[in-house]
């Protein structure tokens, strides 16, 4: 099959929500990606911050088949090995008490979401049900994670919204004036993803942390993007010196295969009860055991490696000192440039994609999350390609 022939089935018979960029990945090794027709991509997207180990990884390869040649499905009527497994190198890596398993990351957030709800139904009953996100947030697209999401241009189309979320920009000013007696939690990501690469202050979330605590409100993190070692330790709230309440993960847990979930602390552990949650597919044993081999390759050296990565990548954009890129932000193998100049980031994307680099947009800026296995002279090439793209 021909580029064109591909398009254009697309484009008849899938209903076309994506703006695609004029490329076709057949198949690849790590962060290096080939097209149909043999053309050549360095991957510093990991199909937006899921293929932790870049592509094909041998060993993911090896537990998916393993699995899948053992027990597939069988639902969560019964006991099976993986999700167990997988919830106890979770805890015992974050200090979290239990976990649930879902599909993605708006399923993650929903039953977060939930949980807070119920945690604050069970204890002081109806009218406490407000959750404060912040604006230029991402937490999903299904109707309540929509609502939470802190961007208007989201909500556009879809009303009535669901109740009960309220607005505020990321001081502490503005999360104080958004308080009231009807909240139950305060939900943020510690860098906004989507919204534009925006790390938050870490004084601010310990201060927003201690107002949780004071209040009993739920402290609800975000981890779908920076999670699974995406930012240089297994969660981003590791490094914020906070413990969250609940945080959810999803993107990266297991490298490719669709899966999310939340983590909850000891407070939190036994608020959803059977028949008050759950997923036909959660915990799958194939993404689950993708994700334990995932979680084993993830630690605590791998985590010092994408830090050096981070930093590599980072000085080597810095070095270019081109007059249309910015300041670099972010954390990890979590990068957001800033783009200066006649050319907007799409633009500067679509070119970087037909000379062979592939990168993400978030608000204004560039946004790079590449294989936390990505090698340096995977890096080196796209750093090339970026060099000459911009000269
Ligand atoms: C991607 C993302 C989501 C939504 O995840 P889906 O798997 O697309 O539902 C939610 N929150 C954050 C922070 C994200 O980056």
């Amino acid at each position: 099959m021909t580029f064109e022939e591909l398009k254009e089935m697309d484009q008849t018979y899938v209903m076309q929500t994506y703006n695609r960029f004029p490329v076709d990945i057949d198949h690849g090794k790590n962060a290096t990606l080939y097209s149909l027709s043999g053309k050549e991509y360095i991957d510093f997207t990991s199909g937006i911050g899921v293929c932790s180990l870049g592509c094909a990884d041998p060993r993911w390869v090896q537990a998916i088949t393993d699995q899948a040649g053992k027990l597939g499905h069988i639902s969560n009527l019964y006991y099976t090995q993986p999700g167990p497994k997988l919830a106890k190198a979770l805890c015992q890596r974050t200090g979290m008490a239990c976990a649930f398993f879902g599909n993605s990351g708006a399923e993650a957030n929903e039953a977060m979401i939930k949980l807070a709800r119920k945690y604050s139904f069970d204890k002081y009953g109806k009218g406490r049900s407000t959750i404060i996100t912040l604006n230029h947030s991402f937490h999903g697209r299904t109707i309540t994670t929509l609502t939470a999401t802190g961007q208007p241009a989201y909500h556009n189309y879809f009303f009535p919204l669901n109740e009960a979320f309220r607005y505020a920009d990321p001081t502490w000013e503005s999360i104080l004036e958004q308080t009231g007696d009807d909240v139950c939690g305060i939900m943020m990501e510690l860098i906004q993803g989507e919204g534009g690469v925006n790390p938050l202050d870490k004084e601010l979330v310990q201060k927003v942390a201690q107002l949780c605590q004071e209040k009993d409100w739920l402290l609800l993190i975000d981890e779908v993007q920076t999670g699974v070692g995406r930012t240089g330790s297994l969660f981003a709230f590791q490094q914020y010196g906070i413990q969250p309440d609940v945080s959810t993960f999803a993107k990266g847990i297991a490298g490719g295969l669709p899966m999310g979930g939340i983590l909850a602390n000891e407070t939190c552990a036994k608020v959803l009860t059977a028949g008050t949650h759950g997923s036909t597919f959660g915990a799958n044993p194939i993404a689950a055991a993708a994700a334990c081999t995932i979680l084993d390759i993830l630690d605590d050296q791998m985590m010092e490696e994408v830090k050096a990565k981070g930093q590599y990548l980072r000085g080597g954009i810095l070095a270019l000192n081109s007059p249309c890129l910015g300041n670099v932000v972010g954390m990890g193998l979590m990068l957001g440039v800033d783009v200066k100049g006649e050319r907007t980031n799409k633009e500067l994307a679509s070119l970087l994609a037909e000379n062979g680099l592939l990168v993400l947009t978030a608000g204004p800026r560039l946004r790079l999350l590449p294989p936390l296995t990505i090698t340096k002279e995977e890096m080196d090439k796209g750093l090339a390609i970026l060099k000459q793209t911009l000269a």
